[in-house]
């Protein structure tokens, strides 16, 4: 597995705490060089079966230089012909849009989404969010409704794969705005949904609006009634919810991210990316130009035996179908429940857990209160 941190974006997002940036030319060719030089440097010729190009929006990039990029990947690792490449997408950067208000004018060579999928890219997520303009505009995002509705439509005729991100609990936001965006989803008929409720971070413009009483943001009621709207909704349209926040139609799993939850080793190239031998957790530089000046990772973590039997639960916990006693006992020579018996009977009494033969899984109360529950396996 690869992830390509491509940190540039048109413009910040108002809630976005993501390593990115708005980047100029100059930079972001010194970027390519860089991340190139990092992937020979480190490219060891194994097999990789996914490729995932995340950001910031790696689609602010031309197509000659996510052609470099590709290259130096298949360069210096065994690419399998069968391989997950996906790239993600801001809905603005992909056709060519115009925001006046912002400030934005993106003319894109006409066959750049063309372009992508000749590149072997073929997967392709795009950031939608909402398709309400007036939250676009409340969220900071360079697109419009029309401009979402379009890039969808016109990805769909280079990718059977295409992919959208959603978000809930935004200022302003109600049910209607989700069941306005759901009918969309149906008639455009995309293969796979992620959904993500807002968080306020900090360093962005919604953290400070938010300390000054200024985001009008829907209370914890609302926002629940909104989570048990879309995980309830997505299902009966179609999509299968594998994961807690991510929804897909028969054999459109992200193979890359299933691969995070399941434990595979992973490079990650690019400022800030991580990258897992199966044994270290390593991770890039985080500011750009540092990066590009001279990257030295560092080792954030030595994965301890320990460790990883508490990875394998709680990242395993995070998909629908949950973990098996048997890859457990597999993995680690153990048994799970002389391991973590007293957390398992624990959930499982209070609801949370369901345990049924070799399969041990969150309950539809679990799915809402994921991370209590994982904290629980930590050791
Ligand atoms: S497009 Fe994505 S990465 Fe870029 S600023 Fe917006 S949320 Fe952040």
């Amino acid at each position: 597995m690869i992830y390509i941190h491509i940190p540039f974006c048109l413009r910040k997002c108002n809630y976005c705490a993501f390593n990115s940036k708005i980047g100029n030319e100059a930079e972001k060719i010194s970027y390519v060089d860089a991340l190139i030089e990092e992937i020979i440097s480190r490219g060891d010729g194994s097999e990789v079966e996914t490729i995932y190009f995340g950001g910031g929006t790696p689609t602010t990039l031309t197509l000659a230089q996510l052609e470099k990029i590709l290259h130096a990947v298949e360069e210096n690792f065994h690419v399998d012909e069968r391989a997950e490449i996906t790239i993600e997408a801001n809905p603005g950067t992909v056709i060519s849009i115009r925001n006046e208000e912002l400030g934005i004018r993106n003319e894109l060579v006409p066959n750049y989404l063309c372009g992508l999928k000749d590149l072997g890219f073929n997967r392709i997520s795009l950031g939608v969010q909402s398709f309400d303009d007036a939250l676009l505009k409340i969220i900071g995002r360079i697109h419009t409704s029309r401009a979402a509705i379009d890039s969808i439509t016109l990805a769909k005729n280079f990718f059977a794969n295409v992919s959208v991100d959603l978000m809930y609990g935004l200022p302003n936001q109600n049910l209607n705005h989700l069941r306005r965006d759901l009918e969309l989803i149906k008639n455009l008929d995309v293969a796979h949904v992620s959904i993500y409720g807002l968080e306020i971070e900090p360093d962005t413009k919604f953290f400070e609006l938010y300390n000054n009483n200024q985001l009008p943001l829907p209370d914890d009621d609302t926002c629940a009634d909104m989570y048990d709207f879309i995980t309830e909704t997505l299902p009966a349209i179609g999509y299968r919810r594998y994961e807690i926040s991510n929804f897909a139609k028969n054999n459109f799993e992200s193979r890359h991210n299933i691969g995070y939850w399941t434990g595979k080793k992973y490079f990650g190239f690019g400022a800030g990316a991580h990258s897992f031998d199966g044994k270290l957790r390593t991770s890039n530089v985080r500011d750009v130009a540092t990066y590009i000046k001279a990257n030295v990772p560092i080792v954030e973590e030595i994965v301890t035996r320990q460790a990883a039997m508490e990875e394998f639960c709680f990242l395993g916990l995070r998909m629908i179908d949950g973990i098996s006693a048997k890859k457990f006992y597999d993995k680690f020579d153990e048994k799970i429940f002389d391991i973590f018996g007293g957390v398992i009977k624990k959930n499982h009494q209070l609801g949370l857990l369901e345990v049924d033969g070799d399969k041990i899984f969150l309950s539809k109360r679990g799915l809402a209160l994921g991370n209590e529950i994982f904290a629980d396996f930590l050791l």
